[in-house]
C-alpha cells in the first residue's frame, strides 16, 4: 500500500466529544467516523485490525472443537416469546415491525435464535455435544452509548452456545472455552483477568468475564474488580464477596428512644451529630424493582449494590426512588419522613430486604419515617421486625477480607472484552428444544454462552497500548505491520532504496506501507507514529554510509542497520505471531 493512496485521513486534533484515549485516537489516526450516537464507520485501518481479532477468534475457536455458522441480524418477535425475553429485555432491545405489521428486533444475542437451529436440527444424543459460534454485528440501543467502540450502539460480536447432555458436558466445554479465550487474548497481546461475574439478563447461574485491566483517569474501565493478591478471588463488584473486618456492633444507646436529629439528611450527618460510628446506622434506601417498592437496608458505612438487590428481590429493572415516590409511600402509610429519616418500621406493603451485614447490629440507630428525628437502641425483634429477606446486597469495599484466604482485597478497574455462561436448561426447557436419550428418553439441552466483544477488543487494545505521539497496537492486530519512510522524497537513493525494501517486504508476506508523500519528514513520522506502525525502516542520511535506522513502535528502540538485517528482523518478527 502507498500512503498517498490509503484511506486514512489523520487529523490535527482529538475529536471534541469523545473522553477516553482509544475514542480519541482511533478518529484522530482515521480508523474509525461517527456515524449516530454509538454507531461507527469502520475505515480501511480499522476493518484491517477487526478482521486480524476475527481470524485469531476463529483460529483458536475452530481448534477448540467449535464450528461457525452465521444467524440472521433480525429476528421475528415470535422466538422472543416463546424465550420469554420479549417482555422483559427493555429498551436495550431495538423492536420493528416489517409491512405485514409483524414484530421483530435486531439481534443484541442470539439465544433465541440458536435455540431454534438446535431445536430443529439435533434430534439424538448421537448428534451431541456440540458448539456453534458466529462474528456479526449486534445492535443494542444502550441507555448511554459512550466512549466510541467500547461501547457502542452497533458492535461486533463473536457468540458461541454449547449443547449438552449433561452438566458435566457443559462444564467441560465451559472449561475449554475458558482456555481458550486465555489463549485468544493472549494472541491480541492483551493481557486479561477472568473474574467471577453476574450473569445478567442472558440468564443462567455461572458466568465469569475477561477483563483488560484498564484503572485509568477516564475510567474507559467501567467495571470495579475486586481481587486478592493472595489467592487467585478476583470478582466483578456486582458479584464479589467479602468477609467484614471486625468492629463494634453495638451502640452506646441502651434505651430505645426516639430523639431529635434535626438537618441530619446524611449518614456522615447523622454519625457526626450523635457522634458514633455510621456503622451503627442501619440505612434505609427506597428502590423501585419493576414497578414494585423495595427498602433495602445497610449499615451505614456501607453501599448497596443493585444488581445483587435486583437479583435478590427478582426484578429485570431496579431504580432508586425519587423524592416524589418516597412522599407518596409516606402518604400512604400516613407519615411524615423524607428521605435520610425513612425506615421499614410501620410501612404496609412494601418489601423489606436486609443486607446480612445489618443483623449483626444491636442497639442500632435507624430512622423512624418523621423529619428531624431517628429512633436510636433499636433491635431486632423488639422495636423492629427482623426482614424476612436477608441476603447479600452489599458493595464491597477495598479492604475487607477475602473469603478464600483472609487476605485483604484490592481494587482495580475492567475492561469486560469476554463472557462465559452456563446457561442450563434455561433457553431449551422455555423453547421445548430437546433430544432423545439413549434410553429413548426426551431431555432438554444443557447449554452454554461465550461472547467475545470483537470490536471492544480492539478499542481495549489501544487504552493499553498507546502514548502521547499515537496508537501501538500489538503487532499481531496492528492494520500493517510495518511503514517505510523516505525522508526527502527528491533524494534518488533514498526513494530507489525505500522501493526496493518494500517490494521485498511485500514479497516476503509483510503487510506494509511506504511513504510515497512529498511531505516534511515530521509530518510522515508523526503520521506513523499516530497509526501507529509497530515497526518504522527510515532511508535517510546514513544510507550514504549503507545504513537505514529501524524504530519499533512498542518501546520507542532506534537501531541503524544494513537494510536486509532491518527486513530480516520484521520478517522474524512477523513469522514469531503466526
Ligand atoms: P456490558 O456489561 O459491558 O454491557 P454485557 O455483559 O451486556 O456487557 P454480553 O451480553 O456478555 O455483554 O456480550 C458479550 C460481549 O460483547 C461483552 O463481553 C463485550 O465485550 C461485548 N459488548 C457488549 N455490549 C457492548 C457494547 N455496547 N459495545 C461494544 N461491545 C459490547
Ligand atoms: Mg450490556
Amino acid at each position: 500500500m502507498k500512503m498517498s493512496k490509503l484511506f486514512a485521513q489523520t487529523l490535527r486534533d482529538f475529536p471534541s466529544d469523545a473522553e477516553v484515549m482509544s475514542h480519541k485516537l482511533l478518529v484522530r489516526a482515521g480508523y474509525i467516523r461517527r456515524l449516530a450516537s454509538g454507531i461507527y464507520n469502520y475505515l480501511p485501518l480499522m476493518w484491517r485490525t477487526l478482521k486480524k481479532i476475527e481470524n485469531i477468534v476463529r483460529e483458536e475457536m475452530d481448534a477448540a472443537g467449535a464450528q461457525e455458522l452465521l444467524m440472521p441480524f433480525v429476528q421475528p418477535e415470535e422466538l422472543w416469546q416463546e424465550s420469554g425475553r420479549w417482555d422483559v429485555y427493555g429498551k436495550e432491545l431495538m423492536r420493528l415491525k416489517d409491512r405485514q405489521g409483524r414484530g421483530m428486533c435486531l439481534g443484541p444475542t442470539h439465544e433465541e435464535v440458536i435455540t431454534y437451529i438446535a431445536r430443529e436440527g439435533i434430534q439424538s444424543y448421537k448428534q451431541l455435544p456440540i458448539n456453534l459460534y458466529q462474528i456479526q454485528s449486534k445492535f443494542r440501543d444502550e441507555v448511554r452509548p459512550r466512549f466510541g467502540l467500547l461501547r457502542g450502539r452497533e458492535f461486533i460480536m463473536k457468540d458461541a452456545y454449547s449443547f449438552d447432555l449433561n452438566e458435566a458436558g457443559l462444564d467441560k466445554e465451559y472449561e475449554n472455552m475458558a482456555q481458550t479465550y486465555t489463549r485468544i487474548f493472549k494472541r491480541c497481546g492483551l493481557e486479561t483477568k477472568m473474574v467471577q461475574s453476574d450473569s445478567g439478563a442472558i440468564g443462567g447461574s455461572i458466568s465469569h468475564e475477561f477483563m483488560v485491566i484498564c484503572d485509568n483517569e477516564n475510567n474507559a474501565g467501567e467495571n470495579d474488580v475486586f481481587y486478592c493478591e493472595h489467592c487467585n478471588y478476583s470478582a466483578n463488584s456486582n458479584h464479589a464477596v467479602s468477609i467484614l473486618p471486625q468492629t463494634t456492633t453495638e451502640s452506646k444507646y441502651t434505651k430505645p428512644e426516639i430523639i431529635d436529629t434535626p438537618n441530619c439528611k446524611t449518614i456522615e450527618d447523622l454519625a457526626a451529630f450523635l457522634n458514633i460510628s455510621p456503622a451503627m446506622i442501619v440505612k434505609s434506601l427506597v428502590y423501585v424493582a419493576d414497578k414494585k417498592y423495595v427498602i433495602a437496608l445497610v449499615r451505614g458505612d456501607k453501599a448497596v449494590e443493585e444488581i445483587k438487590l435486583q437479583n435478590a428481590v427478582g426484578a429485570n429493572e431496579i431504580r432508586i426512588a425519587s423524592a416524589a415516590e418516597i412522599k407518596e409511600i409516606m402518604i400512604n402509610n400516613g407519615k411524615n419522613g423524607e428521605a435520610g429519616y425513612i425506615s421499614p418500621i410501620g410501612l404496609k406493603d412494601i418489601t423489606i430486604i436486609a443486607d446480612k451485614s445489618v443483623v449483626e447490629l444491636k442497639n442500632f440507630i435507624i430512622g423512624c419515617n418523621e423529619t428531624g428525628k431517628h429512633l436510636v437502641g433499636a433491635n431486632w425483634g423488639s422495636e423492629i421486625e427482623l426482614p424476612q429477606k436477608i441476603e447479600d446486597i452489599r458493595l464491597v469495599q477495598e479492604g475487607e477480607i477475602c473469603i478464600q484466604c483472609k487476605a485483604p482485597l484490592k481494587v482495580t478497574r475492567g475492561i469486560e472484552v469476554g463472557n462465559i455462561f452456563k446457561l442450563g436448561t434455561k433457553y431449551s426447557k422455555a423453547m421445548n428444544a430437546v433430544y432423545t436419550d439413549e434410553n429413548g428418553k426426551e431431555k432438554p439441552f444443557i447449554m452454554g454462552c461465550y461472547g467475545i466483544g470483537i470490536s471492544r477488543t480492539a478499542a481495549a487494545a489501544v487504552e493499553r497500548h498507546h502514548d502521547e505521539f499515537g496508537i501501538k497496537l500489538p503487532l499481531a492486530i496492528a492494520p500493517y505491520h510495518a511503514i517505510i519512510i523516505p525522508v526527502n522524497s527528491k533524494d534518488q537513493l533514498q526513494m530507489s532504496t525505500a522501493e526496493e525494501l518494500y517490494k521485498k517486504l511485500l514479497n516476503a508476506g509483510i503487510e506494509v506501507v511506504l511513504d510515497d508523500r512529498d511531505e516534511r519528514p515530521g509530518v510522515k513520522f508523526k503520521d506513523a507514529d499516530l497509526i501507529g506502525f509497530p515497526f518504522r525502516i527510515t532511508a535517510g542520511k546514513a544510507l550514504t554510509d549503507g545504513f537505514v535506522e529501524l524504530k519499533t513502535r512498542e518501546n520507542g528502540e532506534t537501531i541503524n542497520l544494513k537494510p536486509e538485517e532491518a527486513i530480516k528482523k520484521i520478517i522474524n518478527a512477523v513469522k514469531a505471531i503466526k
